[in-house]
């Protein structure tokens, strides 16, 4: 049997997309004040990719429809990587007006014609021959591009998505010039085992751009989705502070990975993350009070395994 330890990556790196996925899940708007305040505590944990805004129409998602301000209002930090995710060309103009606030353009769709329906109301072919058009102008805008597929792992309507279909996609989006593409488990349908044979044949298929793992924890397996990705040799990841947000399809559908989950166990099994935990902790906390309820993370809750040595 091979040894599961002898792909783990030395250290990984982690988008923080709780200010997109998160906060677009949160039913009361909440003060761009308080978006730009939790951005900059983010930004001062050592987290190298922070998500910040999404340009979807500000009809459909009121919730961010502060988009500019937030780019504005931010202050940088010099080593965090700043994207903003589009939903099509129009959305890419529109951030286009801003791209001396931001580094990268995270663009989304569903590997499954029923979510990708109910979700954007296009078919995934429509979807991909938009974005095989819109990613080239990004690309010539200077911005670095990810593709996001969601529903890579399962969709709650057609139930089993298959790996082939996710590849095919994640290639065009790669001929499309995607630097880099994230495979969302939108609605926590994946298990570890499949996990581990998809990144196993991803990893091989896929050369010569990142691949990213993005777990929601809907059904209590995020993590040890997490795990077997590492052990395929992933480095890449996406969660959100506080396990805020998941996906709106299906109803009541909630629980990205906790990144101070996420950055707690990588760091336990010494991994290097390069986040500080405490100020992560303390921006999680900060985004409790504002929300105004206790959020969901095992380790906003039980605090650092260093917090507790007498245990
Ligand atoms: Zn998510």
């Amino acid at each position: 049997m091979n040894d599961p330890s002898s792909n783990l990556p030395g250290s990984v790196r982690i988008r923080e997309v709780g200010p997109r996925d998160g906060f677009q899940n949160e039913p009361e708007v909440i003060a761009t004040a308080e978006k730009i305040r939790l951005i900059d505590m983010l930004s001062a944990t050592g987290l190298q990719r922070i998500e910040v805004t999404s340009f979807v129409r500000p009809d459909v998602i009121a919730q961010l429809a502060d988009a500019d301000e937030v780019l504005d209002g931010i202050t940088r930090s010099e080593g965090v990587s700043y994207s903003v995710l589009i939903p099509n060309r129009r959305g890419l103009d529109r951030a286009l007006e801003r791209r001396d606030r931001f580094d990268e353009a995270n663009f989304f769709l569903s590997a499954s014609e029923t979510h990708s329906r109910s979700n954007v109301n296009r078919a995934v072919e429509e979807s991909l021959v938009g974005l095989e058009e819109t990613i080239p102008v990004a690309k010539e805008a200077g911005l670095r591009c990810e593709g996001v597929i969601s529903t890579s792992f399962g969709c709650p309507y057609e139930g089993e998505v298959p790996a082939e279909r996710v590849l095919d996609i994640a290639r065009r989006l790669r001929q499309a010039g995607c630097d880099e593409v994230g495979f969302g488990d939108t609605t926590g349908m994946a298990n570890p085992l499949q996990v581990r044979r998809f990144f196993e044949r991803a990893l091989v298929e896929l050369d010569g751009i990142e691949l990213t793992a993005h777990f929601h924890d809907t059904r209590g397996q995020g993590l040890a989705n997490v795990l077997a990705a590492l052990e395929e040799g992933v480095s890449s990841f996406e969660s959100s502070f506080g396990e805020l947000g998941g996906c709106p399809v299906p109803p009541g559908a909630t629980g990205n990975v906790a990144t101070e989950d996420l950055v707690s166990m990588i760091s336990e099994m010494g991994i290097g993350t390069g986040v500080d935990l405490p100020a992560l902790i303390a921006a999680s906390a900060a985004a409790q009070q504002v929300l105004g309820r206790p959020l969901g993370s095992h380790v906003l809750r039980a605090g650092p395994v260093e917090w507790h040595p007498g245990g």
